[in-house]
């Protein structure tokens, strides 16, 4: 994935009709945990609504703690993959933390007539789990998201991505989600947006950006601007390709992450954002 000289291999990649690459910019906004079927279909109504084809739906949580929500696994798949057909979504962000949810996905969107497709995500805390991004880097028929690990270098995440490289996935797109740090930062991650072009610079890889993981809340600067979307869009400015963005319909309701889920009806005000700073890049 690294950028070599003389090597012109592509910096883009397609999937279920959706182009990915350093030169596009996609937006996977969804639910972090599905927790209802109600739920799951007035996010994918109002993406659709919203000329959207992505979104991110999270079945296998992994959580600091044990006693806390899981994920609804693969029981939710069915009516998850059901409703993105539905609503013409094509491409879903899902995280796995085991291989066997490979598995799992596969029946249910084999059993679902395969309407939707699947964009495997390696959260921050499996980042440097070998085993699993070994067997990942076999699935050739998934592009993958690796998140950055929140406590090692880049250079050491950008290994981890190599992984999946060298078992042959090469649909690979890497993802900052902001960084621990030990000094009191009133985010719940310190961004790490500044390091989008650096990414860019050093591999072929397409770059995300989860702002929702990293500012951690749904605070407002002085200005009234919610800061997860002061940082989409510095993001964005610095050339980032994806962005994985945490919505909910009642977030004080959510299972997973509420205080930093976006309400459904910000949506079209987050996506207009989006543009204009894109057209500033
Ligand atoms: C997520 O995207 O739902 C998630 C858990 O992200 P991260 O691995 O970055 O914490």
């Amino acid at each position: 994935l690294g950028r070599h000289k003389n090597d012109d291999r592509p910096t883009y990649f397609e999937y279920n009709g959706v182009r990915f690459g350093q030169d596009t910019l996609n937006v996977f906004a969804g639910l972090c945990a599905v927790d209802t079927i109600e739920h799951v279909e007035m996010m994918m109504k109002s993406l659709r609504e919203h000329g959207q084809v992505c979104t991110r739906m999270g079945a296998y949580k992994p959580r600091t703690s044990p006693y806390s929500f899981q994920g609804h696994g693969k029981t939710c798949l069915p009516y998850v993959f059901d409703i993105a057909g539905k609503y013409g979504i094509k491409v879903i962000a899902m995280e796995i933390t085991h291989e066997s949810h490979l598995e799992e996905i596969r029946n249910a969107l084999y059993q679902t007539g395969n309407a939707t497709g699947v964009m495997l995500q390696i959260g921050t805390r499996n980042t440097q789990n070998f085993e699993l991004l070994k067997i990942v880097g076999r699935q050739q028929n998934f592009p993958v998201l690796i998140k950055r690990g929140f406590g090692i270098t880049l250079d050491e995440s950008l290994n981890a991505a190599e992984y999946l490289a060298s078992e042959g996935n090469r649909k690979v797109i890497f993802g900052l989600r902001g960084m621990k740090t030990n000094m009191g930062d009133p985010h719940r991650n310190f961004v790490d947006f500044s390091h989008v072009p650096v990414v860019r610079r050093l591999t072929r890889m397409p770059v995300c950006i989860d702002p929702s993981h990293s500012v951690g809340t749904r605070a407002s600067s002085p200005d009234g601007i919610l800061e997860i979307m002061h940082v989409t869009a510095q993001g964005i400015i610095a050339g980032a390709n994806m962005v994985l963005v945490d919505f909910h319909p009642a977030p004080s309701n959510a299972l997973v992450d509420g205080p930093q889920a976006l309400l459904i009806k910000e949506l079209p005000q987050f996506l207009e954002d989006i543009q204009i700073a894109r057209e500033a890049y």
